[in-house]
């Protein structure tokens, strides 16, 4: 299987309405995928319609994108971001709403009073922002605001005019409830039940506010865009209105109704005015038809509102299927209940029937997700032409929906090309391509396929990894070889000994070590015994497969890093160095045989990010991801907070770009490195010793014996440094510029095997040699003293995570 390279895309600016529901995806992806699978014009489909974002792009990349939806909201919401109402349409819906009148009052004064509280400086009459409430409590105990007259500002306790306007409200809650549920559910319904459930998760008052509007919108008159907008704007309100706002937040992206312990009630006028802007700015101005209606050939989006078995026939016959897109559905059960919910507030209960199960279920465990998934890929299969490309994404990622999403594929047909994985905060991107019309039986498990891949990529990566991606090595395995369980519809049991499989391969293996505080096996790192050694045949795999990707040859560093950026060691053997053919500087190390771990994935991305900023400068974090992804695809996708970490030490940004620092030029730091070489021998000389050069080492010698050995380092490549440093690990001493101290601290709190190693030996600072060439008295003594009082760890290292 070739490993495909991650493709890396831009965080949007604005996140979107919604958007702790919708997965979180970047900008980028998909239309920098589709070209090289199908030309601009041909149809593209998104068979789950789950993030609108997704065909949004695609069709503004000039791609004609069928889409299915389920999901009324989300339709709602695909229907919006493609075209939005006119900023003017917003502000005349909510003015009118704002204008019309309740009793003697203006609606929208009114529902402005419901959040008015006294300012505690200066006691004017004031709208609070939210109100805090602990659960289960008559009223909210504390308030947030921004006072205009004053500017005091902040959370304030609850004042009693609060308690007692929040208590108003609840008397005359029993009637906004029925109102609330009918529109959802009719009383003989039973489902009803279920929809009085989900509007617990609403306060009195956001529920009076809700009710209140949804119920005046039909008397308003307004013209169909003009509803369309007020629609979106209580959209908004709906999500912002109900309990699943902890505070403080931990839960950012809710997938269960549960009430948190304190949460915040939102000021739902504010959020209307808000919800304006959120949706004006996502609008992307994309034509959509609904089906069959076709869109030009230039792009657009067709919508099909519905089931994809009831699109399958009729695609098959009419609509040519280059190229399949899609965010892979993670069972939501907070979204998908209050989307029903939404859906019988905005649009009456015709239009939550066809979305009523979601209504009834509560829980949605792996086994239904693979079910599912498997009941959607068998309609997508039938849909396909052999060989039909498919790019999903998989957001939120954990070894279980892995399995599910694989194995649901796998039964239905797909074939797994690649999986590129980046952590377990990236969606994992999976290609698949469309295999051929067989009935599959699942041929039986290896486990020693899956330890050889699992192996096989801890070697690679030179570095511990996480189980999510010792477990996506072990799938990968088992994919390959159309080996992956699966009993029909049973994916319960299923699902469970693949994960025991992979578990089973992990632990009664003694190669592999578990890095953790004893926990479950799915925590903490995983690594390999230092030395591993693989049958022959599985190395000739390993190098045909990193030679065809691009990627690092066995011991040696990635391709065309020649140490241009990187420069450390750079000089002969004589301690007055003259400059070294490059050829001479990165080396495959003599202590680093075929059969062992390559170098460090953190100390490959240092030499690429490096060696890229060197001939590419004013490069944009996008560019050096391009550059570097392709180099490590696959499993082996580097973090970003790697590359920050390596930028932060290297480089500085102005305005968006990236440049490396003057000091940090291959040629300046050749010229330092040999000064700190020619420091070792002096202050060697000062204490009586010789120095000598072997290979990367200096050595102080006396009387021929061996007293000390230094490794200077340009770099933070203190994984090669270990490695190429042959001598007894009590006499080593690496040596680090300043200014990689924080870098070096970052790869040694994220892997555990180098932190043990590294503790074997000095790390010490040039600043350290340069203060002890001053000193007037040096002694031995002194010596040991200063060197052991230099820990790395005093260094200001930022703490990223990763
Ligand atoms: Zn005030």
């Amino acid at each position: 299987m070739d490993s495909q390279a991650y493709i890396p895309g831009m965080k949007p600016v604005e996140p979107g309405p919604l958007a702790r529901f919708t997965p979180p995806l970047e900008e980028g992806v998909i239309s920098a995928w589709l070209p090289s699978h199908t030309s601009a014009g041909s149809w593209v489909l998104d068979p789950f319609g789950f993030s609108p974002r997704l065909a949004l792009e695609a069709a503004r990349a000039g791609y004609r994108v069928l889409v299915t939806v389920n999901n009324p909201i989300t339709r709602f919401q695909l229907e919006m971001s493609a075209r939005s109402p006119s900023e003017t349409d917003f502000k005349a819906a909510l003015a009118d709403l704002a204008a019309s009148k309740k009793g003697e009052e203006r609606l929208g004064a009114h529902l402005q009073s419901l959040y008015l509280t006294p300012c505690e400086k200066c006691g004017n009459e004031i709208y609070a922002d939210s109100f805090l409430w602990r659960k289960g409590e008559e009223a909210p105990y504390a308030r947030i605001y921004t006072c205009p007259h004053c500017e005091d500002s902040g959370e304030r306790e609850a004042n009693p005019l609060d308690i007692e306007r929040a208590k108003k409200i609840a008397a005359t809650d029993n009637l906004h409830r029925s109102r609330a549920f009918e529109r959802v559910a009719a009383l003989e319904d039973e489902d009803r039940v279920y929809a009085e459930e989900a509007i617990e998760h609403y306060l009195p008052r956001p529920l009076y506010f809700l009710t209140t509007v949804i119920n005046r919108i039909d008397s308003l008159n307004l013209t169909p865009e003009r509803r369309r907008a007020l629609n979106a704007l209580i959209l908004v309100a709906c999500d912002a209105g109900n309990t699943l706002w902890d505070h403080p937040t931990q839960r950012r992206r809710p997938k269960q109704l549960n009430i948190p312990n304190q949460f915040r009630e939102h000021n739902l006028w504010t959020q209307l005015e808000r919800g304006l802007s959120r949706w004006t700015e996502t609008s992307s101005g994309v034509v959509m038809e609904p089906w069959p209606k076709q869109p030009a050939e230039s792009g657009g989006i067709c919508l099909f509102e519905g089931r994809l078995k009831d699109l399958a026939e009729e695609v098959k016959k009419e609509i040519p299927i280059k190229a399949v897109i899609g965010s892979l559905p993670r069972p939501n059960q907070a979204f998908w209940t209050l989307s029903a919910l939404w859906a019988g507030w905005l649009w009456g209960r015709e239009a939550v029937e066809p979305y009523k199960p979601a209504l009834r279920r509560r829980r949605y465990d792996w086994a239904w997700n693979a079910t599912a998934l498997k009941a959607a890929f068998t309609h997508l299969f039938d849909m396909l032409h052999l060989g039909t490309p498919f790019f999903a994404l998989l957001f939120e990622p954990e070894p279980s929906s892995l399995t599910a999403a694989l194995t649901a594929a796998g039964a239905a047909g797909l074939d797994l090309t690649s999986a590129a994985l980046r952590t377990q905060h990236d969606p994992i991107q999976l290609f698949w391509t469309s295999g051929e019309h067989l009935k599959r039986q699942p041929n039986p498990a290896d486990i020693e396929d899956v330890r050889k891949e699992i192996a096989a990529h801890l070697i690679e990566r030179g570095e511990p990894a996480s189980y999510l991606h010792v477990h996506a090595a072990g799938l990968i395995a088992l994919a390959k070889s159309h080996a992956l369980k699966q009993k029909d519809q049973e994916f319960d049991e299923a699902l469970r000994e693949t994960h025991s499989l992979i578990q089973t391969a992990l632990e009664e293996d003694p190669r592999f070590v578990h890095f953790s505080g004893g926990e479950s096996l799915d925590t903490g790192l995983w690594g390999l015994q230092s030395n591993v050694t693989l049958p022959k045949e599985h190395r000739d795999d390993v190098s045909e497969a990193t030679l065809a990707t691009g990627a690092p040859r066995p011991g040696g560093s990635v391709p065309g890093s020649a140490g241009e950026g990187l420069s450390d060691n750079d000089g002969d053997s004589s301690v007055m160095a003259q400059k070294a053919p490059l050829s001479h500087i990165v080396p495959a190390s003599p202590l680093r045989g075929e059969n062992d771990m390559k170098e460090s994935l953190s100390d490959r991305v240092e030499v690429a990010v490096v060696t890229f900023l060197q001939k590419h400068p004013n490069s944009i974090f996008l560019e050096i991801e391009q550059d570097l992804y392709p180099r490590l695809p696959g499993l082996l996708t580097p973090s970003q907070a790697m590359i920050y970490a390596v930028l932060s030490s290297y480089a500085n940004r102005e305005s968006g770009a990236w440049k490396l620092r003057a000091e940090d030029l291959a040629s300046a730091r050749r010229d330092e490195l040999n000064h700190i070489a020619g420091l070792v021998e002096t202050i060697g000389r000062r204490l009586g010793y010789t120095t000598r050069r072997q290979d990367k080492n200096y050595l102080w010698e006396q009387n021929g014996a061996l007293e000390r050995t230094f490794y200077i380092l340009a770099s933070a490549l203190v994984g090669r440094a270990l490695a190429e440093t042959p001598y007894p690990s009590g006499q080593t001493v690496i040596v680090i510029p300043g200014g990689r101290a924080a870098l070096a601290a970052y790869k040694i709190q994220r892997d555990p095997s180098l932190a043990a190693h590294i503790k074997t030996v000095q790390v010490v600072k040039y600043r350290l040699l340069r203060t002890l060439v001053e000193l007037p008295v040096l002694t031995r003594e002194t010596f040991e003293e200063q060197v052991a009082g230099d820990p790395l760890e005093k260094s200001k290292s930022q703490m990223i995570m990763f």
